[in-house]
């Protein structure tokens, strides 16, 4: 079964009104395969302005969600007021958050839920260190993470996973086609035994840590490579290269 192409682009703290309005306008204007699933993930005080002005194939995805509904959470934003303000997508469990936020698997992992059960869907993160994958751990930390959501969802089918080794997230050090794939069908493998072979075959996996317009087309060929998360270079006109890059 054919996966459609997914290609995420993770704007993090970066952008101001001027310039997501002008990344909005060039996606507007841009060709893009109409057979990629696109969706954009701007800081969230900017969510509002790009759901009204991005063209509708387009989704747009918070970079986080809370997973209580609603009350005295200072600073936080719930699954309700995403979908109120048609926001149909969020990211989780981003290696940012994770390290610099101490964002734990179980609390992913029930962000994901609350996500799910209010109806909006998940590109949910993973990697490792480059300590963990030189000590080749690498495939143990990634299933311990995705182990985690398993534990509270068994429904994948809204999921997206990215794989993103933490030390290729804006290093220009990209995992070579061989290392990603390799961890790609291990995450597709472990879905197969633990979640469903449905799921296995079905889960679109992305790759995530400095993908460019350069190595996107050999990425994208690797069968277990389904798209992008994509950090730095979907602030750029080249993004659209990325998005185009199966054709
Ligand atoms: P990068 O970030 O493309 O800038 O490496 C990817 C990500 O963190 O999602």
């Amino acid at each position: 079964m054919a996966r459609q192409f997914f290609v995420g682009g993770n704007f993090k703290m970066n952008g101001s009104v001027k310039q997501i309005t002008d990344i909005v306008e060039h996606l507007n204007n841009a060709k893009i395969d109409p057979s990629t699933e696109v969706v954009i993930a701007p800081p969230a005080l900017y969510l509002l302005l790009t759901r009204e002005h991005l063209r509708k194939e387009i989704e747009v995805a918070a970079q986080n969600v809370f997973d209580k509904p609603n009350g005295a959470f200072t600073g936080e934003i719930s699954v309700a007021q995403l979908k109120d303000s048609n926001i149909t997508w969020t990211v989780l469990g981003h290696s940012e958050r994770r390290t610099l936020l101490q964002e734990k698997d179980d609390f992913v992992a029930s962000k994901t839920k609350a996500a799910l059960d209010g109806g909006i869907s998940v590109i949910l993160c993973c990697g490792e260190t480059l300590e963990q994958r030189e000590a080749g751990t690498t495939v143990e930390v990634v299933t311990k993470q995705l182990g985690a959501v398993a534990k509270e969802i068994s429904d994948w089918s809204k999921i997206v996973v990215a794989y993103e080794p933490i030390w290729a997230i804006g290093t220009g050090k990209v995992a070579t086609t061989e290392q990603a794939q390799e961890v790609h069908a291990a995450i597709r493998g472990w879905m197969g035994k633990e979640v469903s072979k449905d799921a296995a075959e079905k889960t679109r996996i992305i790759y995530g840590g400095s993908v460019s317009e350069k190595n996107c087309k050999d990425l994208a060929k690797e069968k277990d490579i389904d798209g992008f998360l994509v950090g730095g270079a979907s602030l750029k006109p080249a993004f659209v290269d990325i998005i185009n890059s199966k054709q």
